[in-house]
């Protein structure tokens, strides 16, 4: 039994334990665009790997169904109070597992089966949990959608309030996933009340803007806001909830016993000190140097001649479309061609695109994890060169043998994770 309780995956588990020095090797050798991920600090995984996960605490601090629970609720009382205090927020409920579950939780608190929503479109930058016919939200509730407008490429907040005059939803639902511009919560929630809909502001991606008030926030606008807490926000995997009071307790019996049982608290208190870090100076700091950079790779990458969607951004991601009305390559072969080289992006459609979304016109770009590796704007230049250089001649093995060299350089001035990256010959 001692072995048990003191041998490390190394020891106890040599597969596994190598997938995750080779996944630490990939993380640092690579350039990592996907605007989605980020890098946690070495504080917050080791929050996440403590025996907390071994705890049953189902239900709320100071009123749990289990017994021993003192220690999980000053973790999670940590990350609510920490979390209000961040966002401004009345009520805070950290349990959620996900984005996605925080968004059925109070999709369930707003509206019944059958309900009006009125979501933004999936492939104009929205997200599955705000209607899309696969999802929960679209199986359960009657959907219609917004966009943005095809001069502009930025959501038409005209069109939106003739949406929402036409199909009067309960329940507006706003944030995306692929939206490089701001979101004015103050008109749509003005749209909202105009017709008696409520609004759930879902800033899963810039929540880290939000929080340091680089981005307008949607607290005194919307009755519910919801985030994952990995994206800017550079937390664990998870997700987070915050509301008015009138809608704190509907919320907290949505997500327990509604659609979860006991909460993760090895990853709320991961959360808890996430929150703790984001609550400090110079994560403000480092959310304007995310900006600045996707500033410098946007200018970069136009200059090299690549179309930016919407022309810009106002925050930490691009879509660029490569395809180009077919002059380009598809966002596929793109995705393709920069893994490559070590770059990772993820495709995007772009809006009215004329590709499949497997396909797709576009690539969808972020900063917040080179940023949080230190990366300036210097560097993000000699990115968008590595990008369109790949992109301008995909199939040239000389091109990628020369990004392949420069990424190698790059990434190699910029060490992460010291502890976590074992020596070892490769293979094994
Ligand atoms: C990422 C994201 C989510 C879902 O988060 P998961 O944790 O993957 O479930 C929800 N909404 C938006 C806008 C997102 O970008």
């Amino acid at each position: 039994m001692s072995n048990f309780f003191s041998a490390g995956v190394a020891e106890a588990d040599p597969l596994i334990s190598n997938a995750i020095d080779d996944e630490v090797r990939r993380q640092t050798n690579g350039l990592e665009l996907i605007a989605s991920e980020n890098f946690v600090s070495e504080a917050v995984l080791q929050a996440m790997g403590t025996v907390f996960t071994n705890k049953y605490a189902e239900g709320y601090p100071a009123k749990r169904y289990y017994g021993g629970c003192q220690f999980a609720d000053v973790v999670e009382n940590a990350a609510i109070d920490r979390a209000k205090q961040l966002f401004g927020a009345d009520h805070a409920n950290v349990q959620p597992h996900s984005g996605a579950q925080a968004n059925m939780a109070v999709l369930m608190t707003a509206l019944d089966h059958g309900d009006q929503i009125l979501g933004m479109n999936l492939s104009h930058g929205g997200h599955l949990t705000h209607g899309h016919p696969l999802n929960f939200s679209g199986i359960n509730y009657k959907v219609a959608d917004y966009g943005v407008s095809r001069e502009t490429e930025q959501i038409d907040y005209d069109e939106l309030q003739k949406l929402a005059e036409e199909h009067r939803p309960k329940l507006l639902i706003c944030g995306a996933s692929a939206y490089p511009r701001t979101i004015n919560f103050e008109r749509i929630g003005e749209i909202a009340r105009s017709v008696g809909a409520r609004v759930m502001a879902d800033i899963a991606h810039i929540a880290g803007l939000v929080a340091t008030g680089l981005h307008p926030s949607p607290i005194s606008h919307c009755e519910f806001v919801t985030t994952t807490t990995h994206k800017t926000l550079r937390g664990p995997r998870g997700g987070l909830i915050l509301c008015r009071e009138e809608f704190a307790a509907d919320v907290n019996r949505r997500v327990f016993p509604g659609v979860q049982g006991g909460p993760l608290v090895h990853v709320i208190a991961a959360k808890a000190v996430a929150f703790g870090e984001a609550l400090k100076d110079d994560f403000k700091t480092y959310q304007q140097q995310i900006l600045n950079n996707a500033q410098a790779l946007g200018t970069a990458l136009k200059d090299a001649g690549l179309r930016i969607v919407s022309g810009g951004t106002d925050n930490h991601l691009l879509l660029v479309d490569v395809f180009m009305d077919g002059q380009g390559i598809t966002g596929k072969a793109a995705e393709k061609a920069l893994e490559e080289v070590e770059i990772t992006v993820n495709k995007n459609t772009i809006p009215f695109d004329t590709n499949k979304p497997f396909v797709a016109s576009g690539i969808r770009l972020g900063t917040p994890a080179l940023t949080t590796r230190g990366m300036k704007e210097d560097d993000m230049k000699a990115i968008g060169k590595m990008i369109a250089n790949v992109i301008h001649e995909p199939e040239s093995e000389e091109v990628k043998r020369r990004v392949r060299r420069e990424v190698a350089e790059l990434t190699a001035r910029f060490p992460m994770y010291p502890g976590r990256l074992k020596e070892k010959a490769s293979g094994a």
